[in-house]
């Protein structure tokens, strides 16, 4: 029987809180199921690291990770830290060398969970995002710095094989759940290079799946029907920024930050892949006990589904909702008084009466 071998980063701010959650549920897991088999190791990176040795983790971070069945990952940054070290030398290089092309993240809201839509109708669906490549590049740079017609070039990289994997990817995760549409968010009108390659190669790949209906909208419109008309979508592929912007729109549409998960996935199995929950350290909350952890215990839950527990992963989920239903463990951000530990320990005590 296989033994899942976690690394666990919980980094810095409310990090380590909701990680220490998404633990407490596996391991309320683990104990009801004998044939679920998990281990964590714990790795310090994070601010405090970086102010301590000068690096945010050691030279050699990524081969201590890479032989792992998967990362659960807390949050990044500091005041004190700049953001160029957290994401470029701890997120980037993670999601990069581990060619986690693929950032999936369910845009769900579940029963208990205010939205800021009158509309009561169900919104359930799955948003992927290009991670690899697209506008997030470093490439470019500022000209004529000393004069008044200063500039800054940035340039996007779409690339045929990068659009096409994660289009692919959408769409076998289409297939597979028997959704009927793909939605693929574009602005070739007004991009005319690359996201014309993006159409192009998203049309391509949609000619292998005759069953599934392929809808293009341009971002803009999109982000308006995402808010006029949430319960139409199925599956959306988007780039890199674009879906960045989708997904933190999704989130709000559901329930916040507090509520959201993500994976950072790695669909050929050659490096590990990493769940976080989308919200950062939060330094408003830190060290107050107040941080909502369904997020990041949601986001294990994605984890063990793509380590081939969907059955475990279905039961978290499962779990979250009957509590957020029964109302009576709930943090502040959802309108209640109780602790980060009370709503995990709530979730923990829930997910072992439903395997
Ligand atoms: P970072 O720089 O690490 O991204 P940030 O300042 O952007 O941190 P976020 O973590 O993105 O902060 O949070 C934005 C807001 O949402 C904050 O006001 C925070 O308190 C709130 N928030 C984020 N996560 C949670 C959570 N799990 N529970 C409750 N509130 C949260
Ligand atoms: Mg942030």
């Amino acid at each position: 029987m296989t033994t899942y071998k976690i690394a666990v980063l919980p980094g810095d701010g409310i990090g380590p809180d909701v990680t220490a959650e998404a633990i407490k549920v596996l391991e309320a897991l683990k104990q009801q199921d004998p044939d679920f088999k998990i281990e964590f190791r714990p790795f310090e990176w994070g601010s405090e690291y970086y102010l301590e040795h000068g690096r945010i983790m050691p030279e050699d971070g990524l081969d201590q990770l890479k032989s792992f069945d998967a990362i659960l990952f807390g949050a990044v940054g500091d005041k004190r830290v700049p953001d160029e070290i957290t994401i470029w030398e701890l997120i980037m290089p993670i999601r990069k060398n581990f060619q986690q092309y693929v950032n999936m993240r369910p845009i769900r809201r579940l029963a208990g969970i205010e939205s800021p839509l009158k509309n009561e109708q169900p919104i359930d669906f799955m948003v992927f995002r290009e991670n690899a490549e697209g506008e997030y590049s470093n490439i470019g740079g500022r000209l004529y710095q000393q004069q008044s017609q200063e500039m800054a070039i940035q340039n996007t990289v779409i690339t045929k094989q990068g659009v096409e994997r994660i289009a692919k990817y959408a769409f076998e995760y289409a297939r597979k759940n028997k959704k009927s549409k793909v939605t693929s968010a574009t602005k070739s009108n007004a991009i005319i290079h690359s996201m014309k390659l993006w159409d192009e190669v998203v049309k391509e790949v949609a000619e292998d799946y005759g069953e599934i209906e392929l809808e293009s909208n341009f971002i803009d419109a999109l982000a308006a029907y995402f808010v006029m008309r949430p319960e139409s979508f199925e599956v959306v592929v988007a780039s890199n920024l674009f879906g960045d912007i989708l997904t933190d729109l999704g989130a709000a549409l559901v329930g916040g930050l507090g509520v959201s998960p993500s994976g950072n996935i790695n669909p050929d199995r050659t490096f590990p892949s990493m769940f976080e929950a989308i919200h950062g350290s939060a330094p408003d909350i830190a060290g107050k006990g107040i941080a909502n952890p369904i997020a990041q215990i949601w986001s294990a839950a994605l984890m063990l589904d793509h380590l081939g527990r969907p059955d475990l992963s279905t039961a978290i989920v499962d779990a979250i909702e009957q509590v957020l239903q029964e109302g009576r463990v709930l943090t502040p951000d959802l309108g209640g008084t109780s602790t980060t530990q009370e709503l995990g320990s709530a979730i923990a005590e829930k997910v072992q009466q439903l395997i």
